[in-house]
C-alpha cells in the first residue's frame, strides 16, 4: 500500500522527475454509457479531484464511447460501477505499458529526420532550422517566445518568391502533448509541400503562404518524451499537487462555457482565466498579427478519425457551415481512397462533445477565417495515442490526400460560386 501511495504521489506531483512514469497493469477501456445516470457517473469521474482515471477522450451523451485508462488497483471498482449504473465496458489494451514499449525505437533506427519513428522536440526543431538553411529563399524561421518553461515555439513560414499570393494557411499540431502522431504528420505534409514532384502538391505549395507550427505545446511535449508518455497539458503549476492546464480549453472565446473543468487536476482544466497559459497567449498574439491574411486554420489532434468543424462551445453552426461540411465530406472521401480509413465529418459540439476555449473556436469566432478544420487522426482506440511508428507514413499519406482536397474543393466552390 505504501508503494501505491508513493507511486500516486509521484504521478501527481512528479517528484519522480528522474524516472519515467510506467503504466504496468494499466488497462485502456472503452466505456459506453447506456443511461443518463451512467453519463453522470462518467462526468463525475472526469471532473473529480485527484481522479486516478486518465481520460483519453471526453464524456459525451448516452451511447457515445469514452476511452479511459484505469490503474490496476481500480479495475474491480470500475467494473462494479459499470454494472451498477449501466455502462458497457470493453478492454482495448490489456497493458498500456506494452504499447508504450512497442512504440519506442532506438535513435539509431534512422539517423536522419524521417517518418519511421517519433522524434523529440529538439530533433523537430533542428529539422525546422535545417529547412531554413536548405531553402533560404522559401522558408523563414519563426520564433515565438516563450512558454512557461522558457522555450521558444518554433515554426516556419513557407512562401515561394515567384508566387503572387496573399492568402495564407496556418497549421498547428501537438497542442496536446501526448498526440505524437500529429507533429509527425504535419512535418510530413510540410516536407511534401517543399519537396514533392507531384504537380498537384507543388502547385498548391505555390498558391499560398504556409505557416507550420508542429509543436504548439513544447513544454508538455518535452515532458511526454522525458517523463510521462501520457502527458496532455501544459506545465504551468496551477495547484500544489496538479500541474498544467488544457491548452485547447484556454483560448479566449466563450472560455469555459462547456466541456471544460475548473479543477486543476483534471485533463480538461481550462486554466484560471483565458490565456493563463503563456504558450497559448503568445501564439494568439502571433496569429493576431497575420489573421487578416488567413484563408485557413487547420489544427491536428489524435485520435478518433474525425474531421471536425467549429464550434465546440455551442451547437449553433458557423456561417459557411454547408460549404465547409460538403468540402469536409469530399476530403474524408479522398482520405479513405488510399487505405480505406474511415473518417466522420461534423462539428465538434455535435460529433464528439462540447469543448469551449479551443484554438479553432477562437480563430473562427474572432476572425471569421473561411476554412477552419480540426483533424482527429488515427486510430479508433486500438492504439489510441500510442500509434505504432509503422503507421506514421500511411497516416501521413492519407492525411495529405485529404489536406490537398480541402483546398482543391474550396477553390472549386469559389470558382463555381456554389454554396
Ligand atoms: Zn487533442
Amino acid at each position: 500500500m505504501k508503494f501505491i501511495v508513493a507511486f500516486l504521489l509521484c504521478l501527481v506531483v512528479h517528484s519522480c522527475l528522474s524516472e519515467k512514469v510506467r503504466y504496468d497493469g494499466y488497462k485502456l477501456y472503452k466505456f459506453t454509457p447506456r443511461t443518463a445516470e451512467a453519463v453522470q457517473a462518467l462526468v463525475e469521474l472526469e471532473q473529480g479531484d485527484f481522479s486516478e482515471y486518465n481520460f483519453w477522450s471526453s464524456v459525451g451523451p448516452v451511447g457515445i464511447p469514452v476511452q479511459i485508462m484505469v490503474p490496476p488497483y481500480k479495475i474491480s471498482e470500475v467494473h462494479h460501477l459499470a454494472e451498477r449504473v449501466g455502462i458497457d465496458a470493453e478492454v482495448m489494451m490489456e497493458n498500456v505499458q506494452d504499447y508504450i514499449d512497442a512504440e519506442e525505437r532506438p535513435a539509431t533506427y534512422d539517423t536522419g529526420f524521417g517518418w519511421e519513428r517519433y522524434h523529440t522536440l529538439s530533433e523537430i526543431n533542428e529539422w525546422l532550422v535545417n529547412l531554413r538553411d536548405t531553402y533560404p529563399e522559401v522558408v523563414t524561421l519563426i520564433e515565438v517566445n516563450a512558454t512557461y518553461e522558457g522555450r521558444t515555439i518554433l515554426g516556419v513560414k513557407v512562401q515561394y518568391p515567384t508566387s503572387n499570393v496573399s492568402q495564407s494557411v496556418f497549421v498547428e499540431s501537438t497542442i496536446h502533448a501526448r498526440e505524437w502522431i500529429t507533429s509527425a504528420t504535419t512535418t510530413y505534409i510540410l516536407n511534401e509541400l517543399l519537396t514533392s514532384t507531384n504537380t498537384t502538391i507543388s502547385e498548391l505549395a505555390r498558391k499560398h503562404v504556409w505557416y507550420f507550427f508542429p509543436v504548439f505545446n513544447p513544454d508538455g511535449f518535452q515532458f511526454s518524451h522525458t517523463t510521462d508518455r501520457m502527458w496532455r497539458k501544459t506545465r504551468v503549476p496551477h495547484s500544489v499537487l496538479c500541474i498544467g492546464a488544457d491548452p485547447n480549453r484556454n483560448w479566449d472565446y466563450h472560455w469555459g462555457v462547456a466541456g471544460t473543468s475548473n479543477s486543476p487536476c483534471t485533463e480538461i482544466y481550462r486554466g484560471p482565466e483565458p490565456f493563463s497559459e503563456p504558450s497559448c497567449r503568445v501564439m494568439s498574439e502571433y496569429i493576431d498579427g497575420i489573421a487578416d491574411q488567413l484563408l485557413a486554420y487547420i489544427s491536428f489532434h489524435s485520435f478518433s478519425q474525425l474531421l471536425l468543424i467549429p464550434f465546440g462551445y455551442t451547437h449553433e453552426h458557423i456561417g459557411n457551415y454547408d460549404k465547409i461540411y460538403q468540402i469536409g465530406l469530399k476530403s474524408a472521401e479522398a482520405l479513405a481512397q488510399r487505405f480505406g480509413t474511415q473518417y466522420r465529418v461534423g462539428t465538434v459540439y455535435e460529433t464528439i462533445y462540447p469543448a469551449a476555449g479551443s484554438s479553432p473556436d477562437w480563430v473562427k469566432g474572432k476572425y471569421g477565417t473561411p476554412i477552419v478544420y480540426t483533424y482527429e487522426l488515427r486510430d479508433l482506440g486500438v492504439h489510441g495515442f500510442l500509434l505504432p511508428p509503422e503507421q506514421i507514413i500511411p497516416t501521413s499519406e492519407e492525411t495529405l490526400d485529404s489536406f490537398i482536397t480541402i483546398f482543391k474543393e474550396y477553390e472549386a466552390y469559389e470558382t463555381n460560386n456554389v454554396v
